[in-house]
């Protein structure tokens, strides 16, 4: 396998896969510019190896051609965090992306237009709602070789590819896993992706303990494959947020109208922790309120109350971990030496159910500081340590929500897979 470290640059077009989908402001102005600076490095490298960089990536999620997704409203930030000038080409494939590939010069970059704007990216037919499984089966086996057609038309812009985009490296897209086959001896990881999966191998493959997992977030049954390799893997499971009151229910409390699932299932995942050795702490308090529709619109300007976890009142919601469940969990956390650590224990986008989820974030951050290592990652998990900023006191935050979840599920994918085979 090629690595990033080590191969030749020199007068090469590296097309690189990025994540740059950045989140943009009515007025297209990027607002949060995180996924490009962390791709600093790998462009940095390539650009002091003498490559010239080829910038494909996708940008929300277009049905087809759309301003509102053009990746053109990046420009202004890219070029100053990369200190140069951009070319853009306003089609990722085609006449002009072929002749702007070819002038490229060493230290040059050049920006494709939107790969979603093709299906052929996802691979997914567009189709209306009505349509038939016939028309779908057609469409998909005509996509399927039109976009054959368009990973060969990306691939022959460049001479060697890098992924860097860990978070899309779960979908078996055009630019995330097919195109890596065009470039059999000159494919590899970008820094990103490297790091990401350094990181997820040091958790899970070998741990230094006592090693504690905090899962928290809505929902028990998005999560269900993971608690359970966890199981295999973890002393400690620290189970918080809206997923915790299935749990309380399936030990016979009252959780009043907070959110619940499958209770079996969460019967059943009690049951293989015991037989695992696996020491559950499920909250033992937590901060309710009856006005939990008013929170819901993100008004946190409601009545609160703390209540024992198994003694909910009828008519209230829990919705953040309570101060005696944070006591108890501290404890924990502090007497770890690895710990991992995804979704929030509370609704912490309203500052009045935030606590539960700034002292997890504190505590782990204290724990890092003492000499642990801590991987903070999920979507919801970062967007908190990014709230409290403190993101630089953990050992690492992942970038990719879902595909974080997949790689640890020992799930191969795809995006890691087409570099590696
Ligand atoms: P997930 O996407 O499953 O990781 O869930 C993240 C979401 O869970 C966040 O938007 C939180 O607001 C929400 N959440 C956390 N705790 C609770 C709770 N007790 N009740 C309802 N939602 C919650």
């Amino acid at each position: 396998m090629q690595s990033i470290d080590n191969y030749d640059f020199h007068r090469k077009r590296a097309i690189v896969r990025f994540d740059f989908n950045v989140p943009l402001n009515e007025k297209f102005e990027v607002t949060d510019d995180t996924r490009i600076r962390v791709a600093i490095p790998t462009i940095n490298k390539i650009f002091a190896g003498g490559g010239a960089i080829i910038a494909m990536t996708h940008l929300g999620r277009p049905k087809g051609v759309a301003e509102k997704y053009s990746l053109k409203h990046i420009i202004p930030v890219l070029e100053k965090l990369i200190g140069k000038k951009v070319i853009f080409a306003p089609d990722c494939i085609g006449d002009e992306a072929v002749e702007l590939s070819k002038n490229l010069k060493p230290g040059d970059f050049l920006l494709l237009e939107n790969l979603r704007f093709y299906a052929e990216e996802e691979g997914k037919p567009r189709l209306a709602d009505t349509a038939t499984q016939e028309e779908k089966d057609a469409a998909k086996k005509e996509l399927k070789v039109k976009q054959k057609d368009f990973v060969n038309k990306l691939a022959s812009l460049a001479d060697c590819y890098v992924n860097d985009a860990f978070g899309t490296a779960h979908r078996a897209h055009a630019s995330t896993a097919l195109i890596a086959a065009n470039f059999p001896n000159d494919k590899m990881f970008g820094y990103i992706m490297e790091n990401e999966l350094k990181a997820i191998d040091k958790v899970l493959d070998a741990p230094e303990r006592p090693f504690t997992a905090i899962l928290g977030g809505s929902k028990v049954s998005s999560k269900i494959t993971i608690i359970k390799r966890l199981l295999d893997k973890v002393d400690n499971l620290i189970l918080g947020g809206g997923m915790s009151f299935t749990f309380i229910k399936a030990l016979g409390g009252n959780i009043g109208l907070s959110i619940c699932e499958d209770v079996e299932l969460a019967k059943n995942i009690l049951e293989e922790a015991e037989a695992k050795n696996v020491k559950v702490y499920l909250p033992v308090d937590v901060v309710t309120t009856i006005q939990f529709e008013e929170v819901f619109k993100g008004n946190g300007n409601v009545e609160t109350k703390i209540s024992d976890i198994h003694n909910i009142s009828d008519d209230a919601q829990g919705l953040d971990a309570g101060p005696a469940s944070i006591e108890r969990w501290r404890k924990i956390i502090l007497e770890s030496k690895t710990i991992l650590w995804n979704g929030p224990v509370g609704v912490f986008e309203v500052d009045t159910f935030a606590n539960g989820t700034l002292n997890i974030a504190k505590i782990v951050a204290d724990a890092t500081s003492s000499g642990a290592y801590s991987l903070v990652g999920g979507g919801d998990s970062v967007a908190a340590i990014n709230k409290f900023n403190l993101a630089d006191k953990v050992s690492y935050v992942s970038t990719g929500g879902g595909a974080l979840l997949e790689y640890m599920e020992k799930v191969e994918l795809p995006g890691v897979k087409a570099i590696k085979e």
